[in-house]
């Protein structure tokens, strides 16, 4: 039976397996995975635009095209941005040297790598960020590091 997914916050070495286990056995895209409770617990709309910009992966990949080694590096970028969300307070995903300075505390303009950043360039490649509706969140990615839409 399945009921409330895996909390990446509770404890992310023995529920990895188990998060694992749910994503890689649907067909579902992974954006849409990320946001069903079943799958993964609290990842919300900020977090499954800018987890999936930090692993590369294409939000339109379906879950059962994920191998278990990226499903669990997924896993634990997870794990590591929302502990970094509880401890400062506010989402920051971004990593110091994509910043374009050094400002502290983080502006906001500088705290994501693609979420409301539609039109601007990616932090990486210059691409410049994208946006779709998907299950009816506005869903944020770059076509240059993360592939594009399908079809
Ligand atoms: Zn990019």
């Amino acid at each position: 039976m399945l009921t409330l997914g895996p909390d990446p916050l509770h404890d992310p070495e023995w529920d990895q397996d188990e998060f694992i286990r749910r994503v890689t056995a649907s067909r579902s895209y992974l954006a849409v995975l990320l946001m069903k409770q079943d799958i993964v617990d609290g990842v919300g709309n900020v977090y499954r635009a800018e987890v999936l910009f930090r692993q590369r992966l294409n939000p339109w990949l379906p879950g059962t095209d994920l191998a278990p080694a990226p499903a669990g590096r997924l896993w634990r970028d997870i794990a590591s941005v929302m502990a970094d969300g509880v401890q400062q307070g506010r989402i920051i995903t971004t990593r110091v040297p994509d910043r374009s300075s050094a400002a502290f505390p983080v502006p906001p303009a500088e705290a994501h790598y693609v979420y409301k950043r539609v039109g601007l360039p990616c932090r990486i490649c210059g691409t410049n960020i994208a946006l779709a509706e998907l299950a009816g969140r506005n869903l944020y990615w770059c076509p240059g590091c993360q592939g594009p839409f399908p079809g």
